[in-house]
């Protein structure tokens, strides 16, 4: 065999023991299986996680996550025992090294973050902001983003069984923070579900609805069976995708008789239509892929649904590098029949500095990774750039590497620009971190900022709260 910078193996999906978790030790596989017992045991405070973790973990753990919960977590603890089992998947917390072993874990790293995960350098980048992606600004209804010509995305509810440190709607999704007030909706929910089908019955150049929020495995499933119905009945709609990362964190509520039952009607009655609906997963590394997935996965597919889907976040400390991407790759499209679809970069929301990679990082793992899956399984690195929408890390029309600041542009006008004649034109700005560039440009960073400072300067950035 030729040498290759990665080497395929086919690994068997394994389901970690959950009892070697204290707190668990005792629970039957038919308890684990139960998504109400899973729902019913979610860890939402240090005080669970200690209780499940017991004794072996130093409490310097514990106070440097305390810390991160009081002064830079945006997104509130929430994890099914489905996730927190994956995380140190091979030690037992009484083993010597697992307090490390979980400093070092990839799904820890973003779905319990500690503070001296964080920068304390650049803890945001200047341009951070909550909605970094501005969606709020291109809601037609409440909560229907109208971004792109073509598509939509519907944020049917503002939660989720599963809370992820990096979320890009931490603006909106989970529970408040001492760091972070979330902003809530102000229409009733059924309301706003309806003015959603009314804009899109008006508006028949939409051909692809984005069902997500939240996460769709936490609108009952009767609710959401009768969306999509109606979605269905929309006559120009011929894509509808539901957005849930729960198909991996609790895969145990989709192999659920009700959801199954329910998305084989839905199936049917897509196919009498030719609409295709797939599920969009958000899997990062590639111990999160379990045979509960992948039950979870085939399950979905044998509703006769198109397709399931995956859509990761690029996480430094996760899977930054092409070994780790392509390890997940291959655990999602041999055995849980997901298709590796996209990679985001981390965006630009406050305290992301320290998961967040630069465009040229994102742009080498794209060349690493080529070659390797099949073509149709490949996924793209993606730049969700605010104001202009997702670019290939490669489409960048200029990159200045010592400011780190790349330049895009785009195609196609959203709402907030309907009367802007220069929005095709223009080029908009994408930011790396600051404390990946070479002296020079962090010090133009700081020039800027310590202008900001002086009210008669006032071409600086606006400041996020740390
Ligand atoms: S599942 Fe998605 S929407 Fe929910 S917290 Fe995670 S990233 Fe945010």
């Amino acid at each position: 065999m030729i040498e290759q910078p990665y080497v395929y193996r086919h690994k068997d999906l394994v389901e970690p023991d959950w009892r070697r978790l204290p707190g668990w030790s005792a629970v039957s596989s038919q308890d684990w299986e139960s998504a109400q017992w899973q729902r019913a045991h979610c860890v939402k405070n240090i005080r669970q996680l200690k209780a499940v973790l017991g004794e072996g973990v130093d409490e310097a753990f514990y106070a440097d996550l305390e810390r991160d919960q009081a002064e830079r977590a945006t997104m509130s603890m929430l994890l099914p025992p489905q996730m927190l089992n994956t995380i140190v998947p091979e030690l037992s917390p009484s083993d010597p090294g697992f307090t490390d072993a979980l400093y070092a874990d990839p799904i820890r790293r973003y779905m319990i973050p500690v503070f001296s995960d964080r920068k304390t350098d650049w803890p945001s980048h200047p341009h951070a902001s909550r909605d970094s992606l501005h969606e709020a600004e291109m809601w037609v209804v409440e909560g229907l983003t109208h971004r792109y010509p073509t598509k939509v995305l519907a944020e049917v509810l503002p939660t989720c069984p599963q809370y992820c440190g990096h979320c890009t709607r931490m603006d909106l999704v989970g529970n408040p923070t001492p760091v972070v007030d979330k902003h809530k909706f102000g229409m009733a929910r059924d309301d706003r579900l309806s003015a959603m089908i009314g804009y899109l019955q008006a508006n028949p150049g939409v051909r692809d609805v984005v069902v997500s929020g939240g996460d769709v495995a936490n609108l009952p499933w009767p609710r959401l069976e009768a969306f999509v119905g109606e979605l269905l009945a929309v006559d120009s709609i011929r894509d509808i995708r539901l957005a849930t990362k729960a198909l991996m964190g609790l895969p145990q509520y989709w192999l659920t008789d009700e959801v199954r039952a329910g998305m084989e009607r839905l199936a049917r009655t897509a196919r009498e239509r030719d609409v295709s609906i797939a599920i969009h997963t958000h899997v990062n590394a590639a111990q999160s892929v379990t045979p509960l997935v992948a039950r979870a996965s085939k399950a979905m597919l044998d509703t006769g649904i198109r397709d399931v889907r995956n859509q990761g976040v690029l996480l430094r400390g996760v899977n930054d590098s092409a070994d780790a991407l392509l390890d997940l790759c291959f655990a999602l499209l041999d055995d849980a029949k997901i298709m590796p679809y996209y990679f985001y970069m981390c965006d630009m929301i406050p305290n992301a500095e320290h998961w967040r990679l630069g465009l040229g990082e994102a742009q080498q793992l794209q060349h690493q990774i080529m070659g390797y899956l099949p073509g149709f399984a490949t996924p793209r690195m993606l730049c969700d750039v605010p104001y202009v929408g997702k670019r290939w890390v490669h489409q960048a029309a200029g990159y200045d590497t010592e400011r780190g600041i790349s330049y895009w542009t785009k195609n196609y006008r959203t709402a907030v620009e309907a009367d802007d004649e220069q929005a095709l034109g223009r080029e908009y700005e994408y930011y790396d971190p600051i404390y990946l560039l070479p002296e020079s440009g962090q010090e133009w960073w700081r020039s800027q900022i310590a202008a900001q400072q002086r009210p008669s300067q006032a071409a600086a950035p606006e400041p996020v709260p740390a």
